[in-house]
């Protein structure tokens, strides 16, 4: 530690500090003290008005350190000019222009540095709660201290060790005698410092660590209204972690926050103005420097332990004279009622306090603790219950804590290899994709009315992607809302009225679009009059490879005195059972569509974006051009956006007729920054390609290592859109969805997750974030060999 801290204040009267102003070129007639800690800092009057400041150091200062702080005061002055720092004034009259040395009557030689006057005033602790204006303000204010002091990089940062500098919470140890025995307050503070040693201190490493100011508390900062107008005083400046900045300016702001509930007799009822506080004042900090998970996750252990470090410093500091109780006692209160409240809540409500729900994963009970999973199912139950699917697993459903590329890693720390979810088409958690959301959402997020780039630039790249027809792009929300839209334009342009999909298709849960979603309208009996179904060919049963069943259900409709409006066609059929289409097949169909004056919607929203491999669109495949293409779920790899794309002619027509389109959400910056990041992984990580190869390896080593089981009756599919049809036997190909089923449920024993899907439910569906690679494949494989070996084995699986 410097010893200028354990040395007395200068004693330097105001009359001899009033002399000195010449100094620097001023002059002064008479000087008022404003206190101070380990230095002294007067006010300089000229007829009563106030001139500069003036600090005069320690004895024992060592001057380098005085340097360091006129040095990051001056540098952060060049790199940020609006921030209003004091910066010390010149003194001609000395061989350094920045101080100068005095000699006093005692024979102790001072340093004197001079400051101007900096409008507004400091906070006292008595003022009690900032606003929250002054909060944010606060807190930006500190993150572009710390911003500017990052390229600030003189060495004797690294070696100045500070006590107040929470990495050195340890030198407290010593001091914790001078601390009184009263209300239990050693005992606590020696908690804490334990507590310091074994949870926090390991783990500081990890943060971002830079010269930072390291006491922008209340007597640091001027303030006028609710803007900063002056900081001062860069003495306890230090090379640190940042977050350890952050936690100083909490303890010294948070202190200010609960005094009017202890001077009120209330110190129990502190917690909820501390944290919010807190968060309000890191609303205002992030603003500027946004912060790492690891940062937030220690800000509340580090502001407790800040605090504990203010009472035992202060402790010590009046116990060995350094300091008055006069001057440092009436705070104490204070400190001492946050220290306790931050203490009390235990870690896992620090952490809830502080950073909300979000950032601790949203699933700790009132006391901190997490929830167990049959607790939070049942909550689940509770406030969603119908208004939601229900669990996949069932008793065991799957509880996420994160995910990264196809794994996903449940609360317990288990990992599973995810081939289910093809939303996060580019890899779970993907960073390009997720920077691109948060620094949009940081920026602006407006709707289309305004002008802003990022949905023309989108539309454009995704027009570059089609065949030229396709050139207007409407932008939306979900799957649902593109192929609604498909719908209304059909409808409105045609004239008609009927509609054309699948045997079990899904394409939404509108009105418009859960009647073309026989998967779930026809299960409940629900299909409307005006949707007829045709079936798809089945090459694994021989049946349905011409357009015999189309044309049927054309028929049909025309029955009922109705001509089809649309055809509707997910290309990769995951609904259907992933069946295979072949171009020859789809062409004769959507030739048939045209002849009866439907127009032609692909559903690109689960064979799109690369899903197939060897193209960016399954339709493009089959050598067709629909008059809609409509795209969703993977297209913000989790984020909501979605489209639906056709040409001038159809989409003027249909405006002409209906009206404008608008969405609120469709097209806005941050839902098109996300799909712009997509469409740049699926081109620097050559996305397709892998898709291609790694498609093609899991089917074949599937059906390799699957051979010998009569259960399995085919492994088909496109690149990584593939089912695997389980029946009774290879005789009858009979479906057998309880085997299915019973297979689902060992791979997730197994740590992978897929699902089912077909109009009998016998289908498994492999399905993963495109960050599949061939890596995996052996995985899958070993777990599906397990998994069918076990179900097979079972007899009650095959009843
Ligand atoms: N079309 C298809 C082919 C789908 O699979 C889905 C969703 N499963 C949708 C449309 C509807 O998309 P959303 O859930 O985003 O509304």
């Amino acid at each position: 530690m410097e010893d200028a801290l354990s040395h007395p204040a200068p004693t330097v009267s105001e009359k001899a500090i009033s002399a000195t102003a010449s100094i620097f070129g001023l002059a002064a007639d008479d000087a008022k003290s404003l206190g101070s800690e380990r230095d002294l800092a007067f006010l300089l009057l000229s007829d009563k008005q106030p001139v500069a400041v003036m600090k005069v150091s320690n004895a024992m200062q060592d001057v380098a350190l005085l340097d360091l702080e006129a040095g990051a005061a001056c540098h952060i002055a060049a790199v940020d000019s609006g921030l209003p720092v004091a910066l010390p004034m010149k003194a001609p009259g000395s061989s350094n222009h920045l101080r100068y040395q005095y000699k006093s009557d005692s024979g102790e030689l001072y340093w004197i540095r001079c400051y101007p006057v900096m409008p507004g005033a400091v906070r006292e602790l008595e003022d009690g709660k900032l606003s929250d204006t002054l909060l944010r303000n606060w807190g930006s204010a500190s993150a572009r201290v710390g911003r500017a002091l990052r390229s600030y990089g003189d060495p004797l940062a690294h070696t100045k060790v500070t006590p107040w500098d929470s990495q050195h919470a340890l030198l407290m140890r010593p001091l914790l005698v001078h601390v009184t025995e009263e209300r239990g307050m050693r005992a606590l503070c020696a908690g804490i410092l334990a507590y310091f040693e074994v949870q926090v201190k390991p783990r500081l490493p990890n943060l971002r660590h830079q010269v930072v100011h390291g006491d922008l508390n209340l007597g640091n900062v001027l303030v006028t209204d609710e803007d900063i107008s002056g900081i001062i005083d860069f003495g306890d400046m230090s090379f640190t972690a940042l977050a350890v900045d952050i936690a100083s300016m909490l303890c010294a702001i948070g202190a200010a926050h609960v005094s009017e509930f202890v001077s009120a007799g209330g110190e129990g009822t502190v917690g909820g103005e501390l944290m919010r506080m807190g968060r309000v004042l890191l609303d205002g900090y992030q603003s500027i420097t946004p912060l790492e998970e690891k940062e937030l996750a220690m800000l509340p252990d580090l502001w407790m332990v800040r605090t504990c470090i203010e009472i035992v410093c202060s402790a010590w500091r009046v116990g060995t004279g350094l300091e008055t109780a006069e001057r440092c006692g009436p705070e104490q209160p204070f400190f001492e009622a946050a220290m306790r409240t931050l203490h009390s809540l235990g870690p896992a409500k620090r952490c809830l306090g502080l950073l909300s729900a979000i950032d601790v994963a949203g699933d700790a009970a009132a006391n901190g603790a997490p929830v167990s999973t049959t607790e939070l199912a049942a909550r689940r139950e509770q406030c969603i219950g119908p208004a939601s699917e229900p669990l996949s697993y069932g008793s065991e459903p799957l509880r996420v804590s994160h995910a990264s590329g196809c794994w996903i890693t449940d609360t317990s720390g288990r990992k599973f290899l995810d081939c289910y979810n093809n939303v996060p088409c580019v890899g779970h958690a993907h960073p390009r994709v997720a920077q691109a959301i948060a620094r949009q959402a940081a920026k602006a997020n407006v709707n289309m009315r305004y002008l802003h780039p990022l949905a023309i630039t989108l539309a454009e790249r995704i027009k570059e992607t089609l065949p030229g027809e396709l050139d207007t792009v409407f932008f939306c929300n979900s799957g649902s809302e593109a192929n609604d839209l498909a719908w209304r334009m059909a409808t409105s342009i045609t004239g008609q009225r009927g509609a054309l999909c699948t045997t079990h298709a899904y394409h939404g849960i509108s009105e418009a679009t859960i009647a073309l979603s026989p998967e779930t309208a026809a299960e409940c009996g629900h299909l409307p009059a005006h949707v007829e179904r045709w079936h798809p060919p089945d090459a694994y049963r021989g049946t349905g490879n011409d357009d015999i069943s189309f044309k049927a259900a054309i028929e049909r409709l025309a029955g009922k005195g109705l001509r089809p409006a649309m055809c509707i066609l997910d290309g990769v059929m995951q609904s259907d059972g992933v069946l295979q289409l072949e171009p020859e097949y789809v062409q004769s169909i959507a030739k048939v569509c045209k002849e009866s004056g439907a127009l032609w919607c692909a559903d690109e929203v689960q064979g799109g974006h690369g899903r197939v491999g060897s193209h960016l669109w399954s339709f493009q495949k089959f050598g067709i051009v629909p008059d809609f293409v409509t795209m969703g779920k993977p297209m913000g790899n989790g984020h909501p956006v979605a489209c639906c794309v056709t040409s001038r002619a159809i989409a003027a027509k249909f405006v002409a007729k209906e009206g404008v389109w608008f969405s609120t959400f469709g097209g806005n910056p941050v839902s098109c920054a996300a799909a712009h990041a997509v469409l740049d992984v699926l081109q620097d990580e050559s996305v397709l390609p892998r898709v291609e190869r790694a498609g093609a390896a899991l089917r074949t080593n599937v059906r390799e290592a699957l051979l010998k089981y009569d259960c399995v009756g085919e492994v088909r599919g496109r690149g990584l859109a593939i089912g695997i049809e389980i029946v009774t036997d290879s005789v009858t190909k009979a479906p057998d969805a309880k085997l299915c089923t019973a297979i689902k449920d060992g791979l997730k024993k197994r740590g992978v997750l897929v699902g089912t899907t077909g109009p009998h439910c016998n289908v498994i569906k492999v399905r993963p974030p495109l960050a599949f690679s061939e890596k995996e494949v052996p995985i899958f494989v070993d777990a599906i060999v397990g998994a069918v070996e076990e179900a097979c084995s079972a007899p009650s699986a095959r009843i």
